[in-house]
C-alpha cells in the first residue's frame, strides 16, 4: 500500500484507489492536512428560472478565516480531459464579507484562480456570480447547454472552491430552483423537493461536478430495469413532447444494453444509473460521462428518425461503458486531485479508446446496430484510418498525448493534422487484441475476460482505481500471456502509412472496395454533416459544396483541390451530391479527367482530378477459410 502523499494538492489515495465522495479519510491525507482545519460546507444555490434567457444565477457562502484566500474556478475537466472550464461566460462576479464588498483579482499568468483578502471577524465570504449560456456554433463550447424549453446544469460552470483541498474533500450543500413546470432529472441524491426548488443532500466537489442536473418543460422517463433493484433509466428531455415519442423496440434495444453491460462487467460502480437524454436541435452535441450518470445530447430527431438512430447507435452504449472504464478504472494521469492540476492524456487509447471499441460491440449485442451494420461501421472507420495522410508524421501515441490541443482543432485539414484518432483507431487495436486472445487461448478465453477483471472488479460505490501502463500489460497478461507490451507499442508508436488491420484480417475478413454504397455514408447523406469520398478521389464534401478536407496524395488533393474551398460545379453542372456521384460513376466510362470549378476565398479555380475508379466504398467481406471470431464477437451473451 502506498501513499502518495508530497504534493502539494494531496491525493485521496490508497495504493492506487482514490476514493472519492469524501467518505474516508486515509492517514496520509489527514498527516498532510494537520496543521490546515478542513474547510466547512460550502452552500452554493443556483438560481436557474432565467435558463430560457440564456443566464444563470449562483450565490456561494465560502466558509474561511481572514487573510488570503485564493478560490479556483474548474479548469481541467474530467470528462473532456483538456484545460476547457468555460470561464470566458463567468459575469458578475461578486465577493463581500460582514454584508461588505471586497475587491478580487485574477491570477496574473493562470485566469482560473481568483484571489480576495477576507478581512478580520469574517468567517465566511459571500459570493455571486452569473454564467451566460450561448448557442451551439462551429466550434466546442460547453455553455451552450440550454434552450428555451430545457438546459442541462453542469455544475463546474457556476462554482468556485477554496485552493490547497482535494476535491474530495471539500464538501458542497447544493439547491437549485428551475423554471416553473419544469421536472429536473439527475444522479445526486435529493434531500427535498418542493415544486421547482430541489435541494439535494451535502456533496463533496467531485461528486458535484460529476452530477449534472437535466431540467425541462417535455420530459419522460423511460425505465430500463423495472422492478430490479438497481435503477437504470433513460431520462429524456427535448423541445417538444413530439420528440419524446420513441419507437419501443428502440427502448427494447437500450434495455438489452443495460444487460449486455452486467454480463460483460458482472459488476457495476454506481448506486443507480441515469442516462440523461437530451433531443434538441438548439444545443451542443455532446457525450459527457460520469460515474452515475452520462450526459447525452443529440438532435431532436435521433431516435425517431433511422438514419440518425444509426449513425449515434454507439452513444449510449460508450458513455455507459465508461462508468466503468473511465469513471471507475482511470490512468493515474488523468486521476488529478482537483480542477487545477493538468491531466495527462497518454493513457487515452484506454480509456476513451477502449471505450469506444466495447461501444462499437454493445452496440452490436444489444441489438441497436445489426451485425451488417456493424461491419460497415468498421469498414467505414478502417478505410478512413488507412487513408489518413497524418499518420507518417503523427503516431496514434501522440493523438493521444496531444488530446488536449486536438479536441479543439478544426474539421478541416483532419487527415493531414490528424485530430483524436485514439478513438477510432483504438477499435482496430482493440480488436486485435480481442481476436488475438480468442487465438491463444483456443476460443476460451476473450477480451471479455479482460473487461470483467480489470474494468468490472468487485461491487463498489463510485470509486477511482487508477493504472498505468504496466498495469494493463500485466491485465492483459493474466488472461492469455503474450507480449502484449509489444503489441500495444507497436501500433501506438507506428508511423505507417497505413491502419492496423490485423484484428479484421485475422478475425476472419477483409477490407475491400466496391460501387454498393456503405450503410454508414448512406445514412450521413440524410444529415447535415460532409459526405465521405475518402475512398474515391480523396475528399469531404458538404451538400453545398464546402470541402471539409482533402487528403495529401489522393487524386482531389494532388490537383489541387482544398479544405476551406467550395466546389461550384462539376463537369460544367452545378454542384449538388447528385452531380458529384454521378461524375463518380461516369469516370469508368471515358478517359477525361473531373472538372472541379473550385472557389476559393472568392477566387474561382478549375481543378481537374484525374480519377477513373468510379463510385468507391468501403466494406467488409468474409475470408471464408479463416474463423469468423468478428461475429463471435458481435454476438450478445445474454437471451433477447
Ligand atoms: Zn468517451
Amino acid at each position: 500500500m502506498t501513499g502518495l502523499c508530497g504534493s502539494k494538492l494531496t491525493r485521496l489515495s490508497i495504493g492506487s484507489w482514490r476514493l472519492v465522495f469524501g467518505m474516508a479519510f486515509v492517514a496520509c491525507v489527514l498527516a498532510s492536512a494537520q496543521t490546515k482545519q478542513l474547510p466547512g460546507p460550502i452552500s452554493i444555490s443556483v438560481d436557474a428560472t432565467e435558463a430560457a434567457q440564456k443566464v444563470l444565477h449562483a450565490e456561494l457562502s465560502i466558509p474561511t478565516k481572514p487573510g488570503a484566500l485564493t478560490l479556483y474556478y474548474p479548469k481541467w475537466m474530467p470528462a473532456d480531459h483538456s484545460p476547457d472550464g468555460p470561464i470566458w461566460n463567468l459575469a458578475g462576479l461578486q465577493f463581500s464579507a460582514a454584508g461588505k464588498s471586497i475587491p478580487w483579482s485574477q491570477d496574473d499568468v493562470d485566469m482560473y484562480p481568483f484571489h480576495v483578502d477576507v478581512p478580520q471577524g469574517a468567517t465566511s465570504v459571500p459570493a455571486k456570480l452569473a454564467f451566460l449560456l450561448s448557442a451551439p456554433g462551429p466550434s466546442v463550447d460547453f455553455s451552450a447547454s440550454g434552450t428555451a424549453r430545457l438546459f442541462v446544469l453542469m455544475w463546474n460552470q457556476v462554482v468556485l472552491y477554496p485552493s490547497g483541498w482535494p476535491a474530495s474533500q471539500i464538501t458542497f450543500q447544493p439547491k437549485l430552483t428551475v423554471p416553473k413546470g419544469w421536472t429536473s432529472h439527475t444522479a445526486l441524491p435529493i434531500a427535498e423537493q418542493s415544486s421547482e426548488a430541489i435541494t439535494f443532500k451535502p456533496v463533496t466537489l467531485d461528486l458535484l461536478i460529476d452530477s449534472p442536473v437535466q431540467s425541462g418543460a417535455y420530459t419522460r422517463v423511460i425505465p430500463l430495469t423495472p422492478g430490479e433493484n438497481l435503477s437504470h433509466e433513460i431520462d429524456l428531455a427535448a423541445d417538444s413532447d413530439l420528440a419524446l415519442d420513441i419507437p419501443p423496440a428502440v427502448i427494447g434495444n437500450y434495455k438489452n444494453l443495460v444487460k449486455e453491460a452486467q454480463a460483460l462487467y458482472q459488476s457495476h460502480h454506481y448506486r443507480e444509473y441515469h442516462f440523461l437524454l437530451t433531443l434538441s436541435d438548439n444545443i451542443m452535441g455532446l457525450g459527457q460521462e460520469h460515474h452515475e450518470s452520462s450526459d447525452d445530447r443529440v438532435p431532436a430527431n435521433a431516435l425517431s428518425d433511422s438514419n440518425q438512430r444509426l449513425l449515434r447507435a454507439d452513444l449510449l452504449p460508450h458513455e455507459f461503458t465508461h462508468s466503468w472504464n473511465g469513471q471507475y478504472r482511470r490512468p493515474e494521469g488523468l486521476a488529478t486531485p482537483d480542477f487545477q492540476q493538468p491531466m495527462k492524456g497518454e493513457l487515452l487509447w484506454v480509456y476513451e479508446g477502449l471505450t469506444t471499441y466495447l461501444g462499437t460491440v454493445l452496440a452490436a449485442r444489444s441489438g441497436l446496430r445489426s451485425t451488417e451494420q456493424t461491419c460497415e461501421h468498421i469498414a467505414l472507420l478502417a478505410s478512413t484510418l488507412d487513408h489518413r495522410a497524418g499518420r507518417t508524421w503523427r503516431s496514434l501515441e501522440n493523438t493521444s498525448r496531444a488530446a488536449q490541443i486536438l479536441y479543439f482543432s478544426p474539421s478541416e485539414w483532419t487527415s493531414y493534422r490528424r485530430g483524436t484518432d485514439f478513438y477510432p483507431e483504438s477499435v482496430l487495436i482493440w480488436l486485435e487484441a480481442d481476436v488475438t486472445i480468442r487465438k491463444l487461448s483456443d476460443g476460451r478465453r476473450s477480451l471479455d475476460d479482460f473487461c470483467r477483471t480489470f474494468l468490472g472488479g468487485s461491487e463498489t460505490m463510485p470509486v477511482i482505481k487508477t493504472y498505468n501502463f504496466d498495469d494493463v500489460v500485466a491485465a492483459m497478461n493474466e488472461i492469455a500471456p503474450y507480449d502484449w507490451r509489444r503489441f500495444f507499442l507497436e501500433r501506438l508508436q507506428s508511423v505507417d502509412a497505413h491502419a492496423p488491420l490485423g484484428g479484421l484480417t485475422g478475425g476472419g475478413w477483409q477490407l475491400t472496395y466496391n460501387d454498393e454504397p456503405n450503410l454508414m455514408i448512406t445514412a450521413s447523406q440524410a444529415t447535415p454533416g460532409a459526405v465521405d469520398y475518402t475512398s474515391s478521389i480523396g475528399v469531404l464534401v458538404k451538400a453545398d459544396g464546402t470541402v471539409q478536407d482533402a487528403i495529401p496524395g489522393l487524386p482531389a488533393y494532388q490537383r489541387g483541390v482544398r479544405p476551406y474551398t467550395r466546389i461550384l460545379a462539376v463537369n460544367g453542372r452545378q454542384f449538388s451530391i447528385e452531380e458529384l456521384n454521378k461524375a463518380l460513376a461516369e469516370s469508368k466510362k471515358h478517359a477525361a479527367p473531373i472538372v472541379l470549378l473550385i472557389s476559393n476565398a472568392g477566387f474561382v479555380e478549375s481543378h481537374e482530378v484525374e480519377y477513373h475508379d468510379g463510385l468507391r466504398y468501403p466494406h467488409l467481406v468474409r475470408n471464408e477459410s479463416a474463423h469468423d471470431y468478428l461475429d463471435e464477437i458481435l454476438k450478445p451473451r445474454v437471451a433477447q
